[in-house]
């Protein structure tokens, strides 16, 4: 059985992402992580200029894989970059993962990036631990948050610790489990390691308690492995409380590497041969070099190190001798890598998002889809003799997963599709830095995208009256391009025999 969990965080910003990753990494086994921890200050501020300057030359932000250890279990954290980088990668990062913990902050509830990404978990029945943070501060009440989360999610909850009072009455989280409670300590009221096994909690509490033990469904381990259900950890990523449990329930019950999903059929993680897909691929990550990296999810088998892969679509295998591990900020040579690790792999433009790589070129995987963008722009060409560039250059980032390109029905300008504000920012610049081009984008009608799939008859008829609205995208499929989420239900009703689907396969 596999020693693997490889998952991902989803939160709104500022619910504390951040401040768990490090946590998690200083309680795993990454040691020379420490470091940077303590001069976190000036480790962020080394982030955000890195960040600048990624933007300035017009290249994508990183969504880094962190590898931490402990009790024997490998963990492989994907960052999924969730502010004002939040992008396609974003989502797709999660077709990556076996599981998610979904952090919550304890005064906010579900928020609406919280929502959007557990919508892409579900698309894959990603199974979610809920970890709702900053206990230590005034927060919602308990029941509250448990039933929201349970109606907004349409998710059964189980909660697996209790908050023994909030802010100003906190005194500690008592564990389900074991009945012990973390207490604070010290000036900083944190949690040092001292567990009281045998606490005495105030009336007021006890009987919530009770209730909260009684009153939703117990643990079970197929209903979380299905996604139908979370169990829900209550802490404080900052002043340390519920990480350890956090931690222990992944590497208890959070699924090792599944099958994955390759048409009608599925991939054996335990299978021989070695097989992944891409789910990101990032541009001139090194700017003395203009190769790429790939980020590879191994599916199954063993890699070592200058094995040949065949990609998908390329139909003969390259020869993989330099791939990258991320261990944190440091890039390291991988020699070997399994089932739910993912490796970087350089190349240039060879490798593209959705892409399997495999060893005998048999399998293709499935499930990793284009996203509906949630920002649409009108690319505005300020030199007319520079359209085949254009073209050429929306195709190309497209294909790289930077944008989506539309081709309308009608009329000549073209339409790019983002998830996140940033992405338009770097289509700039990449445009005039590498292609050439100097556009600027202005507001398009249309505020999301669908993609059109039924019977032939009834598309016809809904191409006669919409054309206007109507595009394709790059692979020529057709797009219904929506002026607000109402518009595609009403189109939804009075079109029953058509989907409209906020997904798609390659
Ligand atoms: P992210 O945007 O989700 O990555 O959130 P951060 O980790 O950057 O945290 C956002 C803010 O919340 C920061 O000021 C943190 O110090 C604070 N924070 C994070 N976790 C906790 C917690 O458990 N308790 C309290 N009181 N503050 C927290």
């Amino acid at each position: 059985m596999s020693n693997r969990r490889t998952f991902a965080i989803i939160s709104h910003p500022d619910a504390g992402k951040t401040t768990l990753t490090e946590k998690l990494l200083l309680q795993g086994g990454a040691i020379h992580l420490a470091g940077e921890v303590k001069a976190r200050g000036q480790a962020r501020r080394a982030r955000s200029d890195w960040m600048k300057i990624e933007q300035q030359r017009g290249i994508s932000v990183t969504s880094s894989v962190m590898t931490f250890e402990r009790d024997g279990v490998t963990f492989n954290l994907l960052d999924t970059p969730g502010h004002e980088d939040f992008s396609e990668d974003t989502y797709r990062t999660l077709t990556a993962v076996d599981s998610a913990v979904m952090v919550i902050d304890a005064a906010k509830g579900i928020e609406p990036q919280t929502r959007k990404l557990f919508e892409v978990c579900r698309l894959r029945s990603v199974p979610i631990i809920t970890f709702v943070n900053k206990v230590d501060r005034e927060g919602r009440p308990v029941f509250e948050l448990l039933d929201e989360i349970a109606d907004m999610l349409a998710l059964d909850v189980s909660p697996q610790a209790y908050p023994v009072g909030m802010g100003g009455e906190f005194e500690g989280v008592l564990d389900f489990a074991t009945g012990c409670v973390a207490r604070p300590e010290g000036p900083s009221k944190e949690f040092l390691g001292t567990r009281d096994c045998d606490p005495s909690i105030p009336d007021r509490f006890a009987e919530e308690i009770e209730l909260a033990q009684i009153g939703y469904p117990e643990f079970d381990l197929d209903a979380y492995r299905n996604g139908d259900l979370t169990p829900v950890y209550f802490g404080s990523a900052l002043k340390n409380f519920g990480v350890t449990e956090l931690i222990e329930a992944l590497a208890k019950h959070a699924p090792p590497p599944r099958p994955q999903p390759a048409g009608d059929d599925k991939v054996d993680p335990e299978q021989d041969e070695v097989t992944g897909f891409i789910f990101k691929v990032q541009a001139n990550m090194d700017p003395n070099h203009r190769d790429r990296i790939a980020f590879m999810r191994m599916a199954s088998g063993t890699f070592k190190r200058g094995m040949k892969l065949t990609p998908s679509g390329l139909g003969k295998p390259i020869a993989v001798h330099s791939p990258i591990m991320f261990f944190a900020q440091d890039r390291e040579i991988a020699d070997t890598a399994e089932a739910g690790d993912i490796i970087g792999i350089p190349n240039h433009g060879t490798l593209r998002v959705g892409d399997t790589l495999s060893e005998k070129d048999k399998v293709r995987f499935t499930g990793l889809p284009n996203f509906a963008p949630e920002i649409l722009r009108r690319v505005q060409l300020k030199d007319p003799t520079k359209t085949k560039q254009l073209r050429k250059a929306l195709d190309d980032l497209s294909e790289e997963g930077v944008i989506q390109v539309f081709y309308p029905e009608l009329g000549a300008q073209h339409i790019v599709g983002v998830v996140g504000q940033l992405q338009l920012d770097v289509l700039v610049s990449r445009l005039a830095a590498e292609y050439k081009v100097d556009a600027g984008l202005e507001a398009a009608p249309f505020d999301t995208a669908r993609w059109i799939k039924g019977p032939q008859a009834e598309i016809e008829t809904f191409e006669g009256f919409n054309r206007a609205n109507l595009a394709r995208d790059r692979d020529g499929d057709l797009v219904f391009m929506a002026k607000s989420a109402w518009d595609v239900n009403y189109q939804q009703e009075k079109h029953p025999e058509l989907t409209f689907s906020a997904t798609k396969e390659r």
